[in-house]
């Protein structure tokens, strides 16, 4: 079973998902925790890239590819092989992060994109998406206060709110295209509260 977490900035994905993994391995299930950019040794030392000021150079089309690339590393080497073996796969962020950020917010064509995506997860479609919704400019507070000031904010985050809710319309987007794959989840209430909404929908869908 494959699950992804998906949303803007200071949504609480990665705490949530952490919360998750330790319910889930509680009761006993084996879970595999990852995340993307990264995830694999190879994927990992694109995201350095990626993350990095050396990528201020590349254009939002060297970037789709990149992200791309290391996907299907990720996928082959990590994501396919746990899901075979019987392992629920949580993974922060994968193909609809792509869809939004390069395809919607990057200016990329969406039927590139979509190519793009065919290719990098060759067949590995997440059972299951939670989106994390959030207003972007709690979103962007909260991803402050969380590394204590501007200064060490990565290159993605130093970007416009208008573009920030450009992302959120589109996550949404994908969530009423896709239902039977997405659910969206309010991630404005506290995170016990968000916890409790997340452990009911996975383990629902789990047991189903
Ligand atoms: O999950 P996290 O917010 O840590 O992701 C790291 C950064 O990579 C984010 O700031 C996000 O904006 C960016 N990203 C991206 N395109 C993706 C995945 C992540 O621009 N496909």
């Amino acid at each position: 079973f494959f699950i992804t977490f998906e949303g803007g900035e200071g949504a609480g994905k990665s705490t949530q998902i952490e919360r998750l993994a330790r319910k889930m391995r509680a009761k006993k299930y084996d879970v595999l925790l990852t995340r993307e950019p990264g995830g694999s040794p190879g994927a990992e030392a694109v995201r350095h890239v990626l993350l990095s000021g050396a990528a201020e150079p590349f254009g939002p089309k060297m970037e789709a590819l990149l992200f791309a690339a290391a996907r299907s590393d990720h996928v082959e080497q990590v994501i396919r092989p746990a899901v075979e073996r019987g392992s629920v796969v949580l993974c922060d962020r994968f193909l609809d992060s792509s869809r939004v950020y390069q395809g919607v917010t990057g200016g990329i064509d969406p039927a590139f994109m979509a190519e793009l995506e065919q290719v990098a997860i060759n067949g590995m479609m997440p059972d299951m998406t939670l989106i994390f919704d959030i207003d972007p400019a709690e979103g962007l507070r909260r991803a402050t206060v969380r590394r204590g000031s501007d200064a060490g904010a990565d290159r993605f985050e130093k970007e416009t709110l208008a573009i920030h809710q450009a992302r959120r319309d589109a996550f949404l987007a994908i969530a009423a295209a896709e239902p039977e794959r997405c659910i969206v989840i309010d991630a404005s209430a506290d995170p016990d509260t968000v916890e409790h909404v997340v452990t009911a929908a996975v383990f629902a869908a789990l047991e189903a």
